[in-house]
């Protein structure tokens, strides 16, 4: 083995590829993380996290680091904040090209690299991240309690958040773009039976505005061009999920969201390639969803080295 060949290589230090790590360096596997970002992923995007069993409350920066310290105790290699310019799963050792000409091989690979909710991008969107707008009720839902709230979207995880967030809230203003909404008839039916949802069609969010939170949304009917103002204590956005994944394309087997089709073992398509976290297809993405599909893909990968 030269020093760039690895057992396990992992693309991605979120809490999927850190717990990978965690599980395949104490497993004794050479294990390599190979992160694009931060390590923590987006953990490092969350103020708090109050739903990580075990952990009372902590910020989401503190707990990431906590993942790579425990897989750097195990003898885990994590390098962030890299460049990778190429892949190549078609031989048996897989390698991954870094723009700086390093190569690494890896005996199996562990794809990681999460993704992202879909933004608006409106103006105050990106500023009140995290201080009234969520993309995650959830994780936050219990931090608006009693409080007037927008909810954007009109698919089933629009209406079915919304419908979550009820018990929460004391009041929800939705605001879809479309007259109709894009979900199966019992969420919608569940939504528009609830007190406290009142629908804004065919409109948009044109911008968020507040002071240390926020306190005003824009709103503009698409049909007519008008603008009103609402006064509201939170927006959450739930408008889709972007997977981090356009790297893979043509390599590996995506559905048409670009998320990555795995077994319930986390295997791709390729041998020796296996995916978990946010990028795979699933309904919740959630630390804890996460952190489990990582020590899955781990001992899918461990258990394939075993005849490799
Ligand atoms: C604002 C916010 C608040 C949240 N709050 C909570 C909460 O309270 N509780 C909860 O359970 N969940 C919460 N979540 C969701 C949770 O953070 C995610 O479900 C979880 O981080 C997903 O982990 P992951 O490892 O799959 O991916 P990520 O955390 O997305 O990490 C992926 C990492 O891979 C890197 N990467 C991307 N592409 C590549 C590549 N090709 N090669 C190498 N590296 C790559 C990325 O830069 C990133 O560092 C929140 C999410 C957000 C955005």
């Amino acid at each position: 083995m030269t020093d760039n060949t690895y057992d396990v290589i992992i693309l991605g230090a979120g809490p999927a590829g850190l717990t990978a790590g965690i599980y395949s360096s104490r497993a004794r596997l050479r294990t390599l993380i190979l992160n694009e970002g931060t390590a923590g992923g987006q953990l490092v995007l969350t103020h708090e996290i109050a739903n990580y069993p075990g952990v009372d409350s902590i910020s989401g920066f503190q707990l990431g680091n906590i993942m790579k310290k425990q897989a750097v105790k195990f003898g885990c290699t994590v390098k962030s904040n890299i460049n990778i310019t190429a892949y190549d799963f078609s031989s048996k050792l897989k390698r991954i090209s870094l723009k700086n000409g390093d190569e690494y091989f890896g005996k199996t690979i562990i794809l990681a690299p999460g993704g992202l909710p879909r933004t608006l991008g409106i103006p105050g969107e990106a500023e009140f991240k995290g201080r009234g707008v969520s993309y995650c009720a959830t994780c936050d839902g219990d931090f608006f309690t009693g409080k007037e709230i927008v909810v954007v979207g009109g698919g089933n995880s629009a209406l079915e958040e919304a419908v979550s967030l009820t018990k929460y809230v004391s009041k929800i203003t939705l605001v879809h773009q479309f007259d109709h909404f894009q979900a199966f008839p019992y969420a919608i039916e569940e939504a528009r039976s609830n007190p406290k949802i009142n629908f804004i069609m065919e409109s948009t969010l044109s911008g968020i505005s507040g002071d240390e939170t926020v306190r005003r949304v824009g709103v503009r009917n698409l049909k007519t061009g008008e603008s009103t103002e609402i006064a509201t204590d939170g927006v959450f956005i739930f408008i889709g999920y972007v997977a981090n994944t356009d790297g893979f394309k043509g390599l590996i087997s995506l559905n048409n969201y670009g998320e990555i089709i795995v077994d319930p073992e986390m295997h791709t398509n390729i041998p020796g390639v296996f995916a978990a976290g946010d990028c795979i297809v699933k309904r919740y993405r959630q630390v804890t969803t996460a952190v489990g599909d990582g020590a899955i893909a781990a001992l899918s990968a461990a258990e394939y080295l075993r005849t490799y």
